[in-house]
């Protein structure tokens, strides 16, 4: 009978196998709540090896490969209803599989923190006070000699139950207590409710300009299509956004926005918070695991009208599905780099056609990739070309630097400029994508330099801090006194970092502002919201950082923007690097003029005719970006051809790289190579030695990704079973960002 036929799941296990596991729900636990099967997406706890560990169901199989007799039983069952809806499980799944990595941390990469463990959800909810009958029957002249108290009990019996947060805005948490303590006031508690959303906006928005609306008009929401808003910076893309956001909340719909940065969350935050009327919840990685939660758990149940976070935020689940936006969809940030691999704006694609939805993908600097998919067309492209509003897009100027006086990487035509903006009362935004004071220090009298002793690179320069630190592996030293070498102490940094532009420029215009945004001088929280207020002020200052100032940040007294050095983007290896460079310099140029007040563009180099700029100035992003895709179809790469890399790393060069050796020879078995397959490698990477271990990488080129989906199954399968894999970490990385 089917009643005796054992329920059989197979679990998804946080481990480094790539396997599912058979156990049986014993009859004891099903019997529970008979009316609910387990089914995907529920948690189990399990025995496995010696410990419980926690899994997750990911299909409910009718037989095993197994004997059933010798299946082991769960332990228990976490989640009665599935934590995932059953299409972004879907999605989930697929996702570990496309990737390439173990099922079960993949799976539990995609879930908060908090439901990695054994912990059942609990919904959360809201603590309300109330009137007991004595607290009811007060007379008037009691509690007269305590007022607060009396006040209390006069608002409760005015308002009769209001919430635990409400009342501590007004009242000492202890006058609470005290009351309880006599009886006179309760507390219960009521699970969080949805609101009913009736008005949807709180500011009326901006009237859309001509080529908006046209935009506009294209927006479908019946069922899913990609589209690629391709605005230069200013041009009105979030407008856009905010609209068909707009729209979909009217459907009593939620709306995913992805943005690529943290430090992006207040100011856009704030935009959504300052024109919509309904719940709002932010996913991002500075927040605590228990907020997380809350906002996860908030959308998945409908109350948050709008999810926006960074990465990870595409997993969260929601219960009303209308639209997905990715914003800043070139931007790097969302390729997870280490680990589970994963593209948070490929898979959004692919969620919005799972979920059956529109998604829009925006960005000035559109990526190779996306801007591919509009020729075949994959995606609908959406223009904005011009700056909304009446900002005007900025006049570029290269300063040749060959045979000209620079000091701190900076030469003097743009010394005069960056005095001519600050004196006519401006701002200037410095770019420099080197932090420290200098990426070296040398002997002037034998050459001795400062080396990481883990890592192929030098040391770089902290002068603030007196250190020197290596930007792989984080090792720390003092700065030397004198040369370990020939005992010299003529020490002197090589290159510029944007310390030390900082230092000089605070001794060239010592009565200005200047404000330097890195990764060292934003380190404490509210750091970078200082700097933005600084700059909100409109007073004028001089900003200096990192690719961290190039991005959505909307400053409209900033009339110029200099980039110290464009050439090392210039003659990087990697086949994006002119891709990313042009990304770069359009973004950064972007932050200029965006006000009322015209904008001008400094772009230093040593290579004033390369290419590259001159197409980037005379022809704009998107001219040049045909030409990159034309060579990457030259070249065979993506997005014409689909790259996966293996990378192997090891504390002995040679383990490495014989390791991927093997995973070469054993790769060309199974696919030969051929005019659809080639193979590259093992070389060493980039950066061979990196923490004192040498890395290697073997890449494999294809014309189908099922081709490659199926050889690297197998190859995986094998390679796991490697010999002597102890001493290598190895990971597979499909449409790699960097090489
Ligand atoms: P993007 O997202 O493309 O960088 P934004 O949506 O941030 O562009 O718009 C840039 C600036 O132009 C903002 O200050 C915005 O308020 C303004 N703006 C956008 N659309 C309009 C419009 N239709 N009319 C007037 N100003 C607009
Ligand atoms: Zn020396
Ligand atoms: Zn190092």
């Amino acid at each position: 009978m089917a009643t005796n036929k054992p329920f059989i799941i197979r679990v998804a296990i946080q481990s480094p196998l790539r396997q599912l596991f058979d156990y049986v729900i014993p009859k004891t636990i099903l019997e529970i709540s008979p009316n609910q099967q387990p089914t995907s997406g529920c948690r189990v706890l399990v025995p496995f090896g010696r410990r419980l560990v926690v899994g997750l169901i990911v299909t409910c199989p009718e037989t095993t490969d197994y004997d059933e007799n010798k299946l082991k039983s769960i332990e228990n069952l976490l989640d009665k209803s599935p934590l995932i809806p059953q299409e972004l499980f879907a999605l989930f799944v697929w996702a570990a599989h496309y990737y390439q990595h173990p099922i079960g941390d993949a799976l539990f990469n995609m879930l908060p923190v908090t439901l990695r463990k054994a912990k059942p959800l609990s919904e959360p909810s809201t603590k309300y006070w109330q009137l007991t009958a004595k607290g009811k029957g007060l007379g008037e002249n009691s509690l007269n000699r305590a007022p607060s108290q009396k006040a209390l009990i006069g608002h409760l019996l005015k308002h009769g139950r209001l919430s635990h947060d409400d009342l501590i805005r007004l009242f000492p948490r202890n006058i609470l207590h005290t009351l309880a303590k006599k009886d006179l006031i309760k507390d219960s508690e009521d699970v969080k409710a949805k609101v009913a959303i009736k008005i949807v906006l709180k500011q009326v928005p901006l009237s859309l300009n001509t080529a908006q609306k046209i935009v506009f008009a294209k927006i479908r929401y019946d069922d899913f299509r990609c589209y690629l808003l391709n605005g230069v910076t200013g041009s009105g893309k979030t407008e856009i956004y905010l609209r068909a956001i707009e729209d979909v909340l009217r459907q009593g719909k939620q709306a995913l926005v992805l943005i690529p940065e943290i430090s992006l969350t207040p100011q856009t935050q704030k935009r959504f918070s300052d024109r919509f009327n309904v719940p709002i919840v932010t996913l991002h990685s500075g927040l605590s695991d228990k907020a997380r939660l809350i906002a996860w758990t908030d959308a998945k149940a409908g109350r948050a009208s709008i999810v926006l976070g960074t990465r990870s935020a595409i997993f969260t689940p929601l219960e009303q599905p209308g639209l997905i936006v990715v914003d800043e969809e070139h931007d790097q940030s969302y390729k997870q780099q280490e680990g589970f691999r994963y593209s948070a704006r490929d898979l959004a694609v692919i969620r919005a056609r799972k979920e059956n939805i529109p998604i829009i993908l925006g960005s000035a600097t559109p990526s190779i990739e996306s801007l591919n998919n509009c020729v075949t067309k994959r995606y609908e492209q959406l223009m904005l070309p011009q700056r909304a509003g009446e900002a005007l897009q900025p006049q570029w100027s290269i300063i040749d630097l060959k045979n000209v006086n620079i000091e701190a990487g900076i030469a003097s035509t743009t010394l005069l400029a960056i005095s001519e903006t600050i004196s006519n009362g401006h701002q200037v935004l410095i770019f420099l994508n080197r932090r420290g004071f200098a990426p070296a220090i040398i002997c002037h009298h034998c050459g001795w330099a400062a080396d990481c002793h883990s890592c192929d690179t030098k040391l770089t320069v902290h002068r603030a801090r007196n250190r020197l630190i290596c930007h792989h592996c984080d090792y720390q030293q003092a700065i030397p006194k004198h040369c370990p070498n020939c005992m010299s102490h003529d020490l002197v940094p090589m290159g510029e970092g944007t310390e030390q532009s900082e230092d000089y420029l605070k001794r060239y215009f010592p009565d200005t502002n200047i404000m330097r945004v890195d990764r060292d001088s934003t380190r404490k929280k509210g750091a970078m919201q200082t700097v933005f207020n600084e700059v909100e002020r409109g007073e004028p200052c001089i900003l200096i950082g990192t690719q961290m100032l190039a991005k959505g940040h909307h400053f409209s007294n900033v009339t110029l923007v200099v980039v110290l050095d464009a050439d090392s983007g210039l003659f990087s290896p990697d086949f994006r690097s002119q891709e990313r460079l042009a990304q770069l310099l359009t973004q950064v140029a972007g932050r200029s003029g965006r006000g009322q007040l015209p904008g001008r563009v400094f772009i230093q180099t040593h290579q004033p005719e390369h290419p590259l700029l001159e197409s980037l100035i005379h022809k704009g992003y998107n001219t040049l970006a045909i030409d990159l895709m034309t060579q990457r179809r030259q070249y065979e790469l993506p997005p014409y051809r689909h790259l996966a890399v293996i990378r192997a790393e090891s504390q002995w060069a040679k383990t490495a790289e014989t390791f991927l050796h093997h995973a070469r020879a054993t790769a060309q078995k199974i696919c030969p190579a051929s005019e659809s397959i080639t193979y590259l490698g093992p070389l060493p990477a980039m950066l061979e030695k990196r923490a004192g271990r040498y890395r290697f990488v073997l890449q494999i080129n294809v014309t189908q990704r099922s081709m490659l989906q199926n050889l690297l199954t197998q190859l995986n399968h094998v390679l796991e079973s490697y010999k002597g894999s102890k001493k290598i970490r190895w990971s597979v990385d499909v449409d790699p960002q960097e090489i």
